[in-house]
């Protein structure tokens, strides 16, 4: 098998699921006591928090692109970046590493695709939902994206930042995300994407109408299916 490297912490939560997700795929894929070669780095998320907001996003890229370099070096054979947001510096680290980058983006759309949706609400962080680095990507591959009005995305964002990112699991926000998925769908969406790695911990396909697809679980399993080769 090959190493992956992982770039964690945003928020732990998360992280602490990719790392199980990634080990069950491989021992279901695999048998016996197989599990995922794995190097993972875990930030501090409050750091990162403070770079978001106040929008020091070169100083986030260029420590990004750091690990990434650490992990190559240490011998993953491929860069998972465990979060939908920091997808925004994608960029920078693909051009700090020689290893391929496992876009969680492509990995979701490719899915969406095979599907036949078109058509799809996301759900995710402010930064996620109202700027283009998330939803171009998911345009390449031919999808239109919805996003909620901008009532609904500061309560999915709050939502995420003041109570998933440390564990709270509340059933009044449970409620909301079901109603804004609700909404979506009523606009036309056909499936919703949890764009967010912690949405998964509130709700799932029992909370929509229609399909939806887990960022967290397809991008893990994108890894794990790089690791086993
Ligand atoms: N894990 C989240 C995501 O997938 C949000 C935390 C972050 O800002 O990285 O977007």
């Amino acid at each position: 098998m090959q190493t992956v490297g992982l770039i964690g912490g945003m928020s732990w939560e998360s992280t602490a699921l990719y790392y199980k997700l990634i080990n069950e795929r491989v021992r279901d894929r695999m048998g016996k006591l197989h599990s995922a070669p794995l190097l993972m780095y875990s930030y501090d998320f409050q750091g990162i928090k403070e770079m978001q907001y106040a929008g020091r996003w070169s100083e986030a890229a260029a420590s990004l692109a750091e690990v990434a370099r650490r992990l190559e070096s240490a011998g993953a054979r491929a860069i998972a970046l465990c979060t939908n947001t920091m997808h925004k510096l994608a960029p920078e680290i693909m051009s700090s590493v020689t290893v391929p980058f496992i876009h969680i983006g492509d990995a979701t759309a490719q899915r969406i695709r095979a599907k036949g949706y078109r058509r799809v609400g996301l759900l995710g962080t402010k930064f996620t939902m109202e700027e283009h680095f998330y939803i171009d990507r998911l345009r390449a591959h031919d999808l239109d994206v919805l996003i909620p009005p901008a009532d609904e995305r500061a309560d999915v964002n709050r939502i995420i930042y003041d109570e998933l990112c440390l564990g709270i699991v509340a059933a009044p926000s449970r409620r909301r995300y079901q109603d804004v998925m609700a909404a979506l769908v009523a606009a036309g969406a056909e499936c919703i994407i949890l764009g967010c790695t912690e949405i998964t911990m509130l709700v799932g396909p029992d909370d929509t109408s229609v399909e939806t697809f887990d960022t967290t679980a397809i991008h893990a399993e994108t890894a794990a299916d790089f690791a086993i080769g």
